[in-house]
């Protein structure tokens, strides 16, 4: 039987809480010893504050060099770099997207935001993201080609692309759903929001999440692993598809010193100068960021390995997670109890955990959108809860 109290002490020893410790939360950003002040006082001191300027290019230039991307297009958060990208393999209004249920809700709004509809397709409990084998078994169960478009024959909708999520900053099993999206002829955009600093290997070496598809998306929200405020970028290795990213969110504007000319109805998705300076600082710190998270994950692992039912997820074998949240999982058959007593008595010692997501299937404006049998994802999602993991809490 698991005893929330042990737990909640294994956790105070882990972040060496004491009576001055206030408010634990699950992640804070950092900025302390950084570049941050520096470079955002040069945008307050030179004027660039705003849409264009020189460390909307860096920041972009730091984030090709980190993931290895040919290209990275820097928008205003990650829920329009999903948007966009989405937008640009083709995804229109009354299309259907497979994605997992276990996610962030702005996973399914960035579909529907096109006017699209998200379609829920289970995870595997190991990498808790999308399952290649039920992503395959879906397909064989609904899909058909018409004209060479690939048809949801129940719905008569077109399937336009495959959102797997590295949750967490666990890595999916990207490699084998790659294979799979190649075998339907399915565009494939990876939401890697939380995975900046994920890695997964492929037949040859290491790539980052983000780098498999057509499309990765990053999130650079006040909670991620690094923050630019606000933010998100597009990786690609596409010239044509990164071209016209950076065109769409700046509003479809044709360059030209003083004319105003737009080909096409855009969006204003860029991310302001004062983002992208606080952006660049915080890349200057990501390793160290790593480091410590890895850290923190070994010392949980360490302080939870003697409790019963009850486990920290590790990254799979051949992938490199950036633990971006630390996540427990509580082996037994009915957990709901013992979580919400976990839940209450740390809130009651001002350390704030957070349960996984309620799934998207289950909210009021995705309810009756398709799904395939979601078993592991009910199941997953009753047994997780994320630990504190700010990368400073061990200093
Ligand atoms: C944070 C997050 C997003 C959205 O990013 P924002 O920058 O907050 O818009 C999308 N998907 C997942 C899985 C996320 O965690």
């Amino acid at each position: 039987m698991i005893n929330s109290q042990e737990i909640i002490d294994s956790i105070k020893s882990v972040i060496n809480f004491n009576k001055e410790s206030g408010i634990i939360p699950i992640h804070e950003p950092f900025f302390k010893g950084s570049n941050a002040y520096k470079y955002v006082k040069n945008c307050l001191d030179t004027g660039w504050v705003s849409s264009s300027g020189e460390w909307v290019t860096k920041f972009e230039q730091s984030i090709q060099s980190f993931t290895k991307s040919k290209y990275a297009i820097v928008v205003s958060n990650g829920t329009v770099a999903l948007r966009l990208a989405l937008f640009l393999v083709g995804v229109e209004e009354d299309c259907e997207v497979l994605m997992p249920p276990l996610s962030f809700v702005a996973t399914a709004n960035a579909v529907s935001h096109l006017g699209a509809l998200p379609h829920f397709v289970d995870i595997d409990a190991q990498s808790l993201g999308l399952c290649p084998k039920a992503l395959d078994k879906r397909l064989n169960e609904v899909a058909d080609f018409k004209d060479d478009i690939l048809i949801n024959k129940y719905t008569g909708r077109k399937i336009g692309a495959v959102v797997p999520v590295h949750v967490f900053g666990l890595p999916a099993n990207i490699n084998e759903i790659k294979n799979i999206c190649e075998k339907w002829k399915l565009p494939l955009v990876e939401d890697a929001a939380e995975a900046l600093g994920s890695r997964v290997k492929d037949s040859k070496e290491f790539k980052h999440c983000g780098c498999f598809g057509d499309f990765g998306i990053l999130s650079f929200n006040g909670n991620k692993i690094i923050t630019s405020g606000g933010g998100g970028a597009l990786l690609t290795n596409d010239k044509e598809l990164a071209l016209s990213a950076k065109h769409l969110s700046t509003t479809a504007k044709v360059p030209h010193p003083w004319n105003f000319y737009h080909d096409q109805v855009g969006w204003n998705d860029r991310l302001p100068n004062i983002n992208a300076a606080l952006g660049c600082s915080q890349m200057e710190i990501i390793e160290q960021n790593l480091k410590n998270k890895r850290l923190l994950h070994t010392k949980y692992t360490e302080y939870f390995e003697n409790i019963k039912d009850l486990e920290i997820l590790k990254e799979m074998k051949n992938s490199e997670s950036n633990y971006w949240l630390v996540t427990m999982r509580l082996n037994v058959n009915n957990p709901e109890r013992i979580k919400q007593n976990i839940l209450q008595e740390a809130y009651d010692s001002k350390i704030f955990l957070r349960p996984s997501w309620q799934l998207l299937n289950e909210l009021p404006m995705y309810k009756n959108v398709s799904c395939g049998d979601l078993r592991e994802s009910i199941k997953q999602s009753k047994r997780l809860i994320n630990l504190p993991s700010s990368p400073q809490l061990l200093n």
